[in-house]
């Protein structure tokens, strides 16, 4: 058994041998001539020189000792469909699509935008980009117009694959008329729209333009399409950021760095093992998506679940009953779903067999203490909590129990993955914090491992400027999160940096203060924003969803719960974090991906333009807070 420390240590001050034995978990067209290039930072190339193919990696090579074995398994609750495709199918549907792209005159480089729901097509579709060297961006099929223009324009693709409609909660949700929208809303003008027509939704069609996916490929049933040999550094995919603080920023992901970096996350982090199944529940509009719905469990040879459907329908027990029919091993989720879940009966998780389950792993924003632990002893398995961004592609922060186990902490996604040289920075003095439980900007140390972004796509000078100039006088990748360390090196996340207010004078974690307020029983959910105040600089505002509403009925009521919810804020982390106010709302202003949208929520009260809201899920919810703020 290694020892973690070690295997860390060695990642980053052995680095090139390091990332070399990891390479080995892939195919090479032709080997690398060096690991790491790294004489033009902050931009690295990773094995600079080697050749080889995303979609070898993920599909072709395991055919020959796994063809029959299951890939994809794709399960619908809305349409009432299960269909699973083995290695050898997915190949062969890859290759079809692959075939059209190329009859609609996709060459490498290249960028194919896709706009569909959770359906094996959308599989396919990125595959097969990959596979001729294209570049995919996946856009989340709820996006409506305006989002969707936006990308197009900035993504700038040849064509464009989409399908008639979604399915949420048993109701369709049309796609192609927004597609049409956006299309005539930007600039840039695709040659080709491929639809998917699933018979969910009627729509237009422009002639000379939008062509039938399921005529095509009845024409390339047997078309063989041999992968593309790429570079490393050719790019694989752009994929837009959730959008939570600002515009979305295009992230440019490598080819070969990124499949190195999933395929060793598989064996050090996930522990999933050829031939077994992985569930990841995200979206492939995500990079959660990207990364562990599509490309890490095929490149390590694990069937994959594409999930269509809510977390509770038919029932809440949906998801456990697939851990037992496919014997998942090892399941993805975020907490946004599990808070889901808990408002649900907890037999729900009991009912099935899940003996095969080593595990759930869950990202994309804080998990609370409350939640962590309901999970945990409902399900009865690990719990690990994994920190990244759509930019890393792959967890920063984790426990690695893949090469040494160790125990979670509640409220902390653990230690520095391998590969990740990361350093709490001081924001005034951009010094390194080396004491336990000092606050600090979680930073990471140039080159960042293989997989995350190359840059911000077709602007150099934004991916320099974003996130390597913040930290004055240092050539450091700033996160724009804000942690502590502990003795023992786990990290704790305290919220964003923007998210840190200022109050007379004492600097806090809006994240620290909503930790608190949820401890409340009465709380579901809480955003915390920090708001201009003329004699503070900043006072804290809470916005709180509550289990029982009827405990604030009156304003006598919401009243005597606000001073409760203060006086937890005052004996746990003293008056000064208590907020100024404390707002009762039915649900929260969050980004489609289940973020809270709390630079919006600070700007409506603050009076000012919130901004960009394309990602937004639900309108009224800010227009309660708005509602509030102007009381
Ligand atoms: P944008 O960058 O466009 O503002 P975003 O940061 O929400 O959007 P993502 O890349 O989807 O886009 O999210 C990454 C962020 O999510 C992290 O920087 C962090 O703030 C938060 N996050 C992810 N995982 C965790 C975790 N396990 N614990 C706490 N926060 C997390
Ligand atoms: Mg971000």
């Amino acid at each position: 058994m290694t020892n973690y420390a070690d295997f860390h240590r060695r990642s980053v001050q052995e680095r090139d041998a390091f990332w070399g034995e990891q390479a080995q978990l892939l195919h090479w067209h032709k080997p690398y001539e060096q690991v790491c290039d790294y004489s033009n930072p902050p931009f690295a190339k990773w094995f600079a020189g080697g050749q080889t193919n995303l979609c070898y990696n993920a599909v072709d090579r395991h055919v020959a000792e796994r063809g029959e074995q299951n890939a994809l398994i794709f399960v619908s609750t809305e349409t009432n469909t299960e269909k699973a495709y083995s290695f050898a199918e997915l190949q062969a549907e890859v290759q079809r699509m692959a075939a059209i792209y190329q009859s609609l005159g996709v060459k490498k480089g290249d960028r194919v935008l896709i706009y569909m729901p959770m359906i094996p097509e959308a599989c396919f579709a990125m595959l097969a980009a990959v596979r001729i060297g294209a570049i995919h961006s996946v856009v989340f099929g709820g996006f409506a117009s305006h989002s969707l223009a936006s990308r197009i324009d900035d993504a700038q693709p040849t064509i464009v694959v989409s399908a008639d409609a979604g399915m949420r909660g048993g109701k369709s949700v049309p796609y192609k008329h927004l597609l049409d929208e956006a299309i005539s809303l930007a600039t840039h003008k695709p040659s080709n729209v491929l639809m998917v027509n699933r018979g969910l939704a009627e729509y237009a069609k422009t002639e000379g333009r939008d062509v039938d996916y399921a005529t095509l490929r009845e024409q390339e049933l047997n078309t063989v399409v041999p992968c593309e040999w790429v570079d490393a550094t050719h790019p694989s995919y752009i994929l837009y950021t959730s959008g939570t603080t600002g515009k979305p920023k295009g992230v440019q992901r490598d080819t070969a760095g990124y499949a190195v970096a999933l395929a060793a996350s598989m064996k050090h982090i996930y522990m999933g093992n050829p031939g077994e199944t992985y569930f990841s529940t995200s979206d492939i509009g995500w990079v959660v998506g990207h990364s562990y719905i599509i490309y890490g469990p095929l490149i390590n040879g694990m069937a994959t679940i594409m999930y269509e459907g809510l977390p509770t329908r038919p029932d809440a027990g949906v998801w456990w009953s697939l851990v037992e029919k496919y014997k998942v091993t090892v399941m993805f989720s975020a907490p946004t779903a599990v808070r889901v879940l808990k408002k649900q009966d907890p037999e729900y998780l009991t009912k099935y067999d899940l003996s095969s389950l080593r595990g759930l792993f869950l990202a994309g924003e804080p998990l609370d203490e409350p939640t962590a632990k309901w999970i945990a002893e409902a399900l009865g398995k690990p719990i690990v909590d994994n920190y990244w961004q759509t930019e890393t592609g792959w967890p920063i922060l984790a426990i690695c129990n893949g090469v040494e186990p160790a125990p979670s902490k509640f409220g902390s996604p653990g230690k520095a993955v391998y590969g990740y040289d990361v350093k709490l920075i001081d924001e005034t003095t951009a010094e390194e914090i080396t004491e336990p439980g000092k606050k600090g900007v979680i930073a990471v140390e140039g080159p960042l491992p293989p997989g995350c972004l190359q840059t911000v796509w077709g602007d150099d000078q934004r991916y320099v400027k974003t996130y390597w100039s913040s930290i004055h006088n240092k050539v450091m990748y700033s996160t724009f999160d804000w942690g502590v360390k502990d003795e023992d090196g786990y990290f704790f996340i305290l919220g964003r940096t923007d998210d840190v207010i200022n109050v007379a004078g004492h600097r806090l974690g809006t994240r620290e203060i909503e930790e608190s307020i949820s401890s409340h029983s009465n709380v579901a959910e809480v955003a915390v924003v920090g708001v201009a105040d003329q004699l503070k600089g900043q006072v804290a505002v809470a916005f709180a969803v509550l289990k029982d509403v009827s405990k604030a009925a009156t304003p006598e009521l919401a009243k005597a719960l606000e001073a409760e919810i203060m006086k937890v804020v005052d004996a746990q982390l003293g008056a000064v974090a208590r907020p100024a106010s404390v707002k009762f709302v039915t649900v929260l202003p969050k980004t489609r991906s289940g973020k809270l949208l709390r630079r919006a929520i600070q700007a409506v009260c603050e009076g000012r333009d919130p901004g960009d809201l394309t990602t937004m899920e639900d309108p009224a919810a800010l227009q309660q807070v708005k509602d509030l703020a102007a009381r």
